[in-house]
Order: C-alpha cells, then structure tokens, then sequence
C-alpha cells in the first residue's frame, strides 16, 4: 500500500517524523507505581539493546529520527545520546527523572529541564532544540511550564496531545497575549478515540490494526505533519515481569512484539522521515499559518 502523497505538490512535502522516548522500562509511566525511583536499580538495564534495535531498523529504511532522552538515562548510559547523533538522528529532551508535570513545582521544573538539557549538550556537543514531558502532562493544568520550556532555550515543544483540530496542526501557544509564543509540533492522535491518544508503537495493534494506518493517510491528504511516538522498551520483545496489574502490564505489554516490524513497514512505505529539528523551518511556517494559541482549559482538557 502506497500513502497518498501524489496530489501533494513538490514544494510542500509531507513533514514525516519518527520519535522515540528513550527511558528505561522500568521508569515508564506504567511502572512508577510499581517501581520507586530508589529501586531503579535493582532492574536490569535494558535501554541499549533497543536502542540498537531501533538504530538498526532506522539504518536498513534510511530514516532519520528524533530521540527524546530522559537525563537519567542519558547519564546512566552516557555512550547511548551520542552514537544517536553520529547515526545522523537528533537528541532532544525528555527532562530528567520522568516526573509528570502534575506533581512539580515549577521552580523544580525549571531546575530539572535545564540540568537535563545541559547534560545532553554536553554528551553530545550540539545544541538541544526539543522538548517533551513525561506521559503528555503538559495541559492546561500545567501551561506553567510553557514558560520554563521557552526560557530554557528549546525551540520547540512537541508534549501536548492534540484534543482540537487546530491542536493537531503545528501552532505556537502562550500563556498570555504578550508572551512571546513558543512552537508547538503536535504528535500524530487518533482523532476518534476519547481521550485522543499519540498514534505509534502499541497502537499499531489491536483493536484496530488500521487505525495508525488510517491516521497517517488522513494527516497526509490534510497536509498535516506525521509524527509517531515510540517509548524505546516498546522494541523489547522480552520485557522483564514487572510487579504491576494486570491493566499497567496490558498497557506496557500489549503488541511491544510487533514495534519493530511495524515501524519498518510504516517507513517502507513511503515518505522522508527526517527529525523533527530537519523540518523546523517548514514547521514554523505551518505554525505561522495557524497562529498563535492559549492554553485554555476548553481546547487541552
Ligand atoms: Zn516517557
């Protein structure tokens, strides 16, 4: 199957970018239940492994990605950021310890986001544009941090799930008319599920094995930007049991044995899959088209 690109004209390619959050399975959302940070350690580190997996299936289909870090695992793993960047993807920010926003000060916020950005500069010598928050939690609740993010130098963030149709184009947001704005790149949603969640990895699957499928050529025919979202443990096949419910383990587990082969076949067929910071000028462009947006609890609830 063929994505509908040929009514595109050649001076608006398709925006395609693959994501991953690299974080350790045992720091997942999921798991911070379960696993208290000050047992992190007892598990087995498994973060390098997929790494290379993804690496590996980037390389075959010549596809380019962004790679969201979290600073612990960055730190733990200090070789993992820059043999990333030399394989020609981009390093970006997944902040530091995988706290929602929900349950940060802002003041820990601002010291966490900078740590963490910093530490990626320094492994990887190159400046760090991008930005995205643990488990989606940037909302209305937290619109605080939209300031932190943008005084901290990132470019863009790509944190906030679409709930809107304009939320699914790339726009700017601000917390008030003089701000200045800062450029959000929304992931790729399905769109008819309630809450809207990030089209990638598990949901390739069941219940409905076409519904990323379907997302995809929908964004495409609108001229929207694809952006699919992958969690790295999602290309482990033999996920350690963790000690959690049967519903935290479904929400881990559930299809991370067909990730690979899916994120294969959805670059094979068809479309330049750059990192996100490659498309930034076309990004800004489409953001500029549709403008600047509050954080109101209507449009993000
Ligand atoms: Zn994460």
């Amino acid at each position: 199957m063929k994505l509908p690109l040929s009514h595109i004209q050649p001076t608006d390619l398709p925006i395609t970018c693959v994501t991953i959050d690299v974080e350790e399975y045992f720091q997942a959302s999921a798991a911070n239940a379960a696993i208290p940070r000050d047992r992190w350690l007892d598990w087995p580190s498994r973060v390098e492994r997929c790494v290379v997996t993804a690496l590996d299936i980037l390389e075959r289909t010549g596809a380019r990605a962004t790679f969201f870090f979290l600073a612990h695992t960055a730190k733990e793993n200090p070789k993992l950021a820059p043999r990333c960047l030399a394989a020609g993807h981009e390093i970006a920010s997944h902040g530091a310890m995988h706290d929602p926003l929900t349950g940060l000060d802002p003041a820990v916020f601002r010291k966490d986001i900078h740590a963490s950005r910093k530490l990626l500069e320094d492994q990887v010598g190159q400046k760090v544009l991008g930005y995205r928050a643990p488990s989606w939690s940037l909302t209305h609740r937290t619109q605080w941090a939209v300031d932190a993010v943008r005084e901290t130098g990132f470019a863009y963030d790509a944190s906030i799930v679409p709930t809107a149709d304009a939320l699914a184009w790339p726009h700017y947001i601000q917390r008030e008319p003089d701000d200045p704005p800062l450029l959000e790149v929304p992931p790729l949603v399905h769109r008819k599920s309630t809450p809207h969640y990030a089209a990638g990895g598990r949901t390739f699957g069941p219940p409905d094995p076409g519904a990323t499928d379907k997302a995809i050529a929908q964004a495409l025919d609108e001229g929207r930007p694809v952006v699919l979202c992958f969690d790295i443990w999602e290309f482990d096949t033999d996920l350690p049991r963790l000690p959690l419910s049967m519903k935290q383990r479904s929400a881990m587990n559930k299809g991370v044995e067909k990730t690979a082969d899916r994120l294969e076949t959805v670059i094979n067929r068809g479309g330049l899959w750059r990192p996100i910071r490659h498309h930034l000028d076309m990004l800004q462009r489409k953001a500029a088209q549709t403008g600047v947006l509050t954080l109101q609890p209507a449009a993000t609830a």
